[in-house]
């Protein structure tokens, strides 16, 4: 004991002397009271061979309406452990233009070099601001944002989006269902129809933030456009979501790419390879959120039997080796009713012997707004 004293009082006074050390000139340096920089890993496996990007293609900062600089953006993405962003400054409002130089592009140049030091991959964006209806497009993967329309009149509305076409940009309708007093504003109008005959809109944000605009849901099923989860941010992320729960992120679309490119990011995009996350909630086309779901999810060969008043149950584990969160109900077969599945964690799975499969509706994974992912497990 005596012994065990002596090394700890040697500790403490050697780490005295360490942080004494630190002293210069009178000032002590209390670095170790620092946020630990560090890049968070989003764990969510390849599906059939594709990486899966954690990508946020609507944000702002303070060259449009956002409340933060452009450094800030970039280095958010880096931290929270995004593959990709877009800072997409509105083209048409400009709140600070009393203090910030109106330059569609600056914004994307001033952190050009910092996101390509952190790894993070910048796509060049913007926010086509109309009236609603239609509202607003983002545009991304575009070229100079310069030539673009500030004046915001609705006979301009066409031609506004027509600038990021020219461009070949990939344009997705932003927060369909965000002014539901508005007539026409959640509404399939024939000027939306247009644009994708015309081939100038590709997607749709499904998820924006913490609005789920469901009916875009069953638009981007029913006229092959891509699903789209933004956070449209415009203050801080850790000011916005609640980052100390586990499963909380900011609002990102998971793009299914061959490589972690821009040109793949923008292939998969074009195929509509994509899942719109909502920290718990997940929306897409059925056969993307599946592959998904079956990348992460894996049910284990039984472990366990035991027989009680003439009935045989086989236990199973069930993983999930994803970030992701899912909630399982059973609806055919008999077996455990419920199951949450957390991040990076395992639930036991009880079933009926001599059943050949169990299905489950994933009650956080929307394939249409009025119905759930439905998955069957092989026994
Ligand atoms: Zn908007
Ligand atoms: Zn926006």
């Amino acid at each position: 004991m005596r012994t065990k004293l002596f090394i700890l009082s040697s500790l403490i006074s050697f780490t005295f002397l360490a942080q004494a050390q630190e002293i210069s000139n009178g000032v002590m340096k209390l670095d170790e009271l620092r946020k630990p920089a560090y890049r968070e890993i989003i764990n969510i496996p390849e599906v059939n061979g594709y990486q899966v990007l954690k990508c946020d293609f609507h944000t702002h900062t303070v060259f449009s309406d956002g409340l933060v600089w452009p450094n800030i953006r970039a280095q958010e993405a880096w931290e929270e452990g995004l593959d990709a962003m877009a800072l997409t400054e509105h083209i048409e409002y400009h709140p600070h233009k009393d203090y910030v130089e109106v330059n569609h592009n600056r914004s994307h140049e001033l952190i050009e070099n910092l996101s390509k030091r952190n790894n993070v991959l910048l796509i060049k964006g913007t926010e086509i601001t109309r009236q609603t209806p239609p509202g607003h497009f983002n545009a991304i993967f575009i070229g100079d944002a310069s030539s673009y329309i500030e004046d915001n009149v609705s006979e301009k509305d066409w031609e506004a989006v027509m600038k990021a076409a020219e461009q070949n940009a990939f344009i997705f309708w932003n927060h369909p269902g965000w002014k539901p007093n508005i007539e026409g504003s959640y509404e399939w109008l024939p000027f939306l129809e247009d644009l994708r005959k015309k081939n100038a809109l590709h997607g749709i944000e499904v998820i924006n933030g913490f609005g789920f605009h469901m009916k875009a849901l069953d638009w981007c099923v029913d006229k092959g456009l891509t699903v789209m989860g933004t956070s449209d941010i415009h203050n801080l992320v850790g000011h916005d979501y609640d980052r100390s729960r586990k499963y909380v992120h900011r609002t990102m679309t998971l793009v299914m790419a061959k490589e972690r490119t821009p040109e793949s990011i923008r292939e998969a995009l074009d195929a509509g390879r994509t899942v719109a996350w909502a920290s718990k909630y997940l929306a897409g086309k059925e056969e993307n959120v599946k592959n998904l779901f079956n990348a992460c999810v894996k049910l284990l060969p039984s472990h366990y039997s035991q027989e009680k008043n003439g009935v045989r149950t086989n236990f199973y584990e069930i993983q999930n080796k994803s970030d992701l969160y899912f909630e399982l109900e059973l609806t055919s077969g008999k077996g455990t009713q419920k199951i949450t599945l957390y991040p990076m964690s395992s639930q036991l799975l009880s079933a009926e012997a001599g059943q050949q499969s169990l299905s489950y509706d994933v009650t956080n994974a929307y394939v249409r707004s009025d119905k759930f992912l439905n998955i069957s497990f092989s026994l």
